[in-house]
């Protein structure tokens, strides 16, 4: 197909020209604008919509409202630092909120990760976090380790790095050959095997064992790192089989190979613990984190690595940079604040182990799902969950979207990824705001029946 002149009359234009110019993120375009679902406000559990509807948050925004809508301590911080100092230049300077925020950060971190870099979002924490794991292995002398290995149905974010070391092959196939020197583990998803499972899956932990496949066919003098999130979110809500990650990391010991987290979801009390790492006792050597950061207020991401890693950088004349890499917008002020704000919010209310105490009410809630028409699994740990459904022959994606719209209509927002729902409420939710979410999924599947 040619492309036609700017001249051209468009043939995508919605019913409503004010709708025309926002080419949207990860988004059906064409069916969004002519039924637009546009959301107003938000406070605590809900959204309030542009009909004046109130929508209960089923997925915490994207994975990233943790404390819930309109926290004040965030709201006040982010007024209060716009006001104070709008911007401070990142390189070769910086304010203080940046270094006390880093210091409150690795106080809650696993014991090791002690170092905090910012970045603006979970995408440019995991270019960040790749490219410390390559320039380590470089300052060291082992600059032969250029490999990276990533998993199939991995998400890392959309840039090039991240897309290479993904798995999801509709974020991979339009971009050209991506980086090299990149190999997939297998993912660890067995319905077979695993079906229905509560919490982490019995079996699978074999499957860590493709490192070694890898370090046999490569040499671990050419492997980097290895990148995973500890719950795959994106693709469907896959937690580890017990004993994966610990097999992964002793793998990693032996080779000398970098274990990278990507905790974008799972970090700040997705998991009952404030981190995945804690909640399934491994810490990796790199840790990537945004979302839940600054609860989603004011975007940010960060990278945190152990002491060793940054001591390998720290070599060298004193007044030369040690790593060639960072952003404009690096630990911004605002963004500082809203995760200061963030953080007195969720150790006020204990919100990073609220996950653990709410996790029994939630899984039985949502395993009361079995059963229900085209169900066929149901996966869940802390307060994530993901309720699988039949695919509709042909049309791969499409039920769980039909899920997605009827739940909208009742005032429910969910998430879904190909034909899986995922659930990520906000960590404030309560045990009726976990029923109305259920009952509202299971109206829609009998529904669609
Ligand atoms: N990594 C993981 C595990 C994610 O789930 C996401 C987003 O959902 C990202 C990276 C990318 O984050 P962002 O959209 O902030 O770039």
């Amino acid at each position: 197909q040619t492309i036609a002149p700017d001249s051209a009359p468009s043939t995508t234009a919605s019913a409503d020209p004010k709708r025309d110019a926002y080419w949207m993120p990860f988004t059906a375009n064409r069916q969004f604008k002519k039924s637009p679902r546009l959301l107003t406000s938000a406070d605590g559990m809900y959204f309030t919509d542009d009909k004046g509807r109130q929508v209960l948050d089923g997925i915490a925004g994207l994975w990233c409202v943790n404390a819930g809508h309109n926290r004040p301590r965030i709201v006040e911080a982010i007024q209060k630092q716009a006001a104070e100092l709008d911007f401070a230049p990142p390189f070769q300077m910086a304010h203080p909120k940046a270094f006390e925020l880093a210091e409150r950060l690795v106080e809650l971190t696993p014991a090791g990760l002690n170092k905090a870099f910012f970045t603006n979002s979970g995408s440019e924490s995991v270019e960040t976090a790749l490219k410390m794991a390559l320039a380590y292995h470089r300052v060291r002398g082992e600059g032969s380790r250029t490999r990276l290995i990533g998993r199939e149905r991995g998400y890392h974010g959309v840039n090039f790095g991240g897309i290479s070391v993904g798995g999801m092959v509709a974020n991979r196939k339009m971009f050209g050959t991506l980086l090299s020197g990149v190999d997939h583990l297998r993912h660890t998803h067995d319905p077979a095997r695993n079906a229905y499972a509560m919490g982490q899956p019995l079996h699978g932990a074999e499957l860590a064992d493709d490192l070694e496949r890898m370090v046999a066919l490569h040499d671990a003098s050419t492997i980097a790192a290895v990148i995973v999130e500890p719950i795959a979110g994106s693709t469907g809500v896959l937690i580890p089989p017990q004993g994966y990650l610990q097999r992964l990391r002793e793998i990693c010991d032996k080779h000398g190979i970098l274990l990278i987290f990507d905790e974008v979801i799972t970090g700040f009390g997705r998991t009952g613990q404030p981190f995945g790492a804690q909640t399934f006792g491994v810490t990796p050597d790199l840790m990537t984190v945004a979302k839940g950061l600054t609860n989603g207020a004011v975007p940010m991401g960060a990278v945190f690595a152990k002491q060793s890693i940054y001591d390998t950088f720290m070599q060298g004349p004193e007044h030369l940079i040690e790593f060639f890499h960072g952003y404009t917008y690096s630990a911004h002020p605002l963004a500082c604040a809203a995760a200061l704000g963030t953080l007195d919010t969720y150790a006020e209310e204990g919100l990073l182990t609220r996950a653990a105490e709410m996790q029994t009410y939630f899984a039985e809630a949502l395993h009361s799902l079995k059963g229900a028409p085209h169900v066929i699994d149901i996966r869940n740990l802390g307060l994530v969950g993901g309720v699988e459904l039949a695919p509709l022959p042909g049309e791969p994606a499409k039920r769980a979207f039909s899920i997605f719209l009827d739940c909208w209509e009742q005032g429910v927002l969910i998430r879904t990824t190909g034909d899986t729902i995922a659930f990520s409420p906000p960590l404030i939710i309560e045990k009726h705001h976990i029923d109305r979410l259920i009952d509202t999924v299971r109206g829609a599947l009998q529904r669609a029946a």
